[in-house]
């Protein structure tokens, strides 16, 4: 009889494992989309982020680790618009068969620029798209990711109303910074802040040339730009040497595409967010 009963318990266990101990595996390409989708996923799902704080995504190389990685998980969610333009050669490598999120998929885009993120109301979409993606990937868990996806909507609703008012405290005719990278085109159209940068908005373009660079420094000059920010995963120098030949300040590093370590002030999408605004506002303002 005892033997019965524990057999039946060892079924039951085997049936329905309990809440949380039978993770979904899904891969995010990068740092700011492994945030998004756990926070969706919550304790269902283990993600893993293939390229992590502080990096590159437009010209990360996938490693035999990433191949081992995406090779025993059950879900992909990338960005899409170009972004990694390793991922299919990856999934190639690993004969990936799982479910596949284009986090980007019918959102607000502009043309092929990837950075829809650094604009909430398309993060906003991000969550939805992998909201569905995941609930049909594991229809079991589905409200669970529904309603989960839900509630960090209304915190993203939220977050893009800060940003608006926190913008609107900048006189109209300052609200402009440059960049090392044009990676806030989304950002720039969604909150009225005009950007300007010394190369394309792919890391891996050329240099500018010297006469960029002096056309650039002369703009700076003219239109009285104090505001000048290094990004996170980006060559410094370039913004450096224009800051110091146009008198302007160097701000603190914006987070564009990659999220800041755990103990850094970008952690989380929301963090990254907050902290870029702060600093905008900031420089902005200084004059
Ligand atoms: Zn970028």
């Amino acid at each position: 009889m005892r033997n019965l009963i524990l057999l039946g318990a060892l079924l039951l266990a085997v049936a329905a494992p309990a809440h949380g101990q039978d993770k979904l595996k899904v891969v995010a390409t990068f740092s700011i989309l492994g945030n998004l989708t756990a926070e969706v996923g919550g304790e269902d799902v283990e993600v893993t982020s293939l390229v992590g704080p502080d990096a590159d995504a437009h010209t990360y190389q996938p490693t035999p680790a990433d191949v081992r990685t995406l090779a025993s998980s059950k879900v992909l969610v990338s960005n899409g618009l170009g972004f990694e333009g390793w991922i299919d050669r990856l999934a190639e490598a690993a004969a990936f068969t799982g479910a596949r999120i284009v986090a980007s998929r019918n959102a607000p885009t502009q043309g092929h620029d990837p950075h829809c993120w650094q604009d909430v109301a398309c993060a906003r979409r991000y969550v939805a798209n992998i909201g569905a993606g995941l609930a049909a990937a594991d229809p079991a868990n589905a409200a669970f990711y529904r309603k989960r996806a839900s509630a960090y909507d209304v915190r993203l609703a939220a977050l893009d109303s800060w940003v608006r008012s926190e913008i609107a405290k900048v006189p109209e005719d300052r609200r402009k910074a440059i960049t090392g990278h044009n990676s806030f085109r989304y950002f720039a159209a969604a909150y009225g802040v005009q950007f300007q940068a010394p190369r394309g908005y792919s890391t891996d373009s050329s240099e500018p040339s010297a006469r960029d660079m002096a056309n650039l420094i002369r703009q700076v000059r003219e239109q009285k730009i104090r505001a000048l920010f290094i990004e996170n995963m980006t060559n410094p120098v370039l913004v450096r040497e224009i800051a110091e030949d146009a008198s302007g300040v160097v701000g603190p590093r914006l987070y564009s595409d990659a999220l800041s370590r755990p103990d850094g002030p970008a952690a989380t999408y929301e963090e990254l967010m907050r902290h870029n605004v702060g600093a905008l506002v900031a420089g902005m303002q200084r004059n």
